[in-house]
């Protein structure tokens, strides 16, 4: 059990339950699985979420479920994104209540910076000087934001040619190494993995324990933003597994608290060149075949061997979710919905959320009643060239009153 002023925590196996001291790996030493971390939360039972009391919204708000401790984080003030209401998207879907969860509004724009401000600040408690990830875009957005904020050397592998252009911008722009891999996101993760273990940096990819630890908070604020209340359902765009993980972990603990008294069910969704989890959900399978070339507009969920699906399908299953998957097509069309209709703007994984909300209604597996959240993970910007390659054209006049009203009228 480790000591973190107010909280004690083990890191264990979430495959063979075996528990590890070495903060610093990504998998268990006895059978390779992934880790976990599990917070010692007896002090918290039965208070309620009143005592976190006037704290700042945002992620450090929840520290007491924080396995760092709070007075030392790197922090670049995330969280406490908007939860939009989106009565007119709800209309058209034939829905009572829709919320949007807007994680564009973070720092870097994505919830990527949940998980940074936790894992780098525990980077820097481990006494780590290069940090490093493997990243279709936002993890290396978030890392070098943060790395940059605590003084860190920084190395980021991104699959060549499939970043969107916003978030290569953000990784040069922070100081990071920035390294383009000749081969896909699972190629660059194999070996960012390979380099951690040899001791040359610190690995935040999520499947590092200490990153959902950070990105669980979203839900935490999904229930206070609802005045406490649990929504019926939340959906998430799945890529590399953790994020849904996450959200199924913090909501356990408040569970285990007695903060909330039910669980709502998780939908994830995926794009479909880029399905293992959704396949795996329509066999009733709790493990999944990964897919050799993942290919999808959404580049950010464009994994083909989601390194958490595993504890993806846990998440799915136990709460009573579902996993489904959605074309490029839906994707880009769900997307341009929530910008004409609520005036948010997210990149194409987020809309893949939204896509699933349309389809699962249309096919009823969403009801009318049901309050839905979903969680639209990254902003708008992240990917400027598909938002301007699907928007209509710009159109051309003179500086003339005349030709501009013509185009206005026409
Ligand atoms: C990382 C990311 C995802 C996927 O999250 P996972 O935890 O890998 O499932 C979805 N959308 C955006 C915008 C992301 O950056
Ligand atoms: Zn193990």
């Amino acid at each position: 059990m480790q000591e973190m002023g107010a909280m004690s925590y083990e890191i264990r196996c979430f495959e063979c339950g075996k528990p590890t001291k070495d903060e610093k790996l990504d998998a268990c030493p006895s059978c390779g699985g992934l880790l976990n971390v599990e917070m010692d939360l007896s002090g918290l039972k039965g208070k309620g979420a009143k005592q976190l009391g006037h704290a700042p919204m945002g992620v450090w708000r929840y520290a007491p479920f924080l396995p760092v401790e709070a007075s030392k984080a790197v922090s670049l003030l995330e969280g406490g994104t908007p939860l939009y209401d989106c009565r007119a998207l709800a209309r058209e879907l034939g829905m009572e209540r829709l919320f949007v969860k807007y994680e564009g509004a973070n720092p870097t724009g994505s919830f990527k910076d949940r998980g940074m401000t936790v894992g780098v600040s525990k980077a820097v408690e481990l006494g780590c000087k290069v940090v490093g990830c493997a990243s279709t875009g936002n993890t290396s957005a978030a890392l070098a934001a943060y790395a940059a904020k605590a003084g860190l050397g920084c190395v980021v592998l991104l699959p060549s040619g499939k970043v969107a252009l916003g978030k290569l911008a953000q990784a040069m722009f922070y100081g990071a190494k920035v390294i383009s891999i000749d081969g896909n996101f699972d190629d660059a993760l194999n070996v960012v993995r390979q380099l951690a273990r040899e001791g040359h940096l610190y690995l935040l990819n999520s499947i590092n324990p200490f990153r959902p630890e950070g990105q669980k908070t979203v839900a935490f604020e999904v229930v206070e933003q609802l005045g406490l209340k649990v929504p019926d359902t939340i959906v998430l765009p799945v890529g590399n597994a953790a994020n849904i993980w996450a959200v199924y972990k913090g909501l356990s603990e408040w569970m285990e608290v007695g903060w909330i008294d039910r669980m709502p069910r998780l939908i994830g969704v995926q794009a479909a060149g880029s399905n293992p989890i959704a396949t795996a959900f329509r066999q009733g399978k709790r493990d999944f075949v990964p897919e050799e070339h993942p290919e999808t507009v959404a580049t950010a969920i464009r994994i083909g061997n989601p390194a958490s699906g595993r504890k993806a399908l846990k998440a799915i299953y136990d709460t009573g979710g579902l996993a489904t998957d959605v074309t490029d097509e839906e994707i880009i069309a769900a997307q341009k919905l929530l910008g004409k209709r609520e005036g948010v703007g997210v990149e194409p994984a987020s809309a893949a959320s939204v896509a699933g909300v349309v389809k699962l209604r249309r096919q009823g597996l969403i009801s009318r009643e049901e309050r839905v959240v979903c969680v639209c993970t990254g902003n708008l910007l992240k990917d400027p060239d598909t938002v301007i390659k699907n928007a209509g054209q710009v159109l051309k006049a003179g500086a003339s009153v005349d030709e501009v009203k013509r185009l206005m009228l026409g």
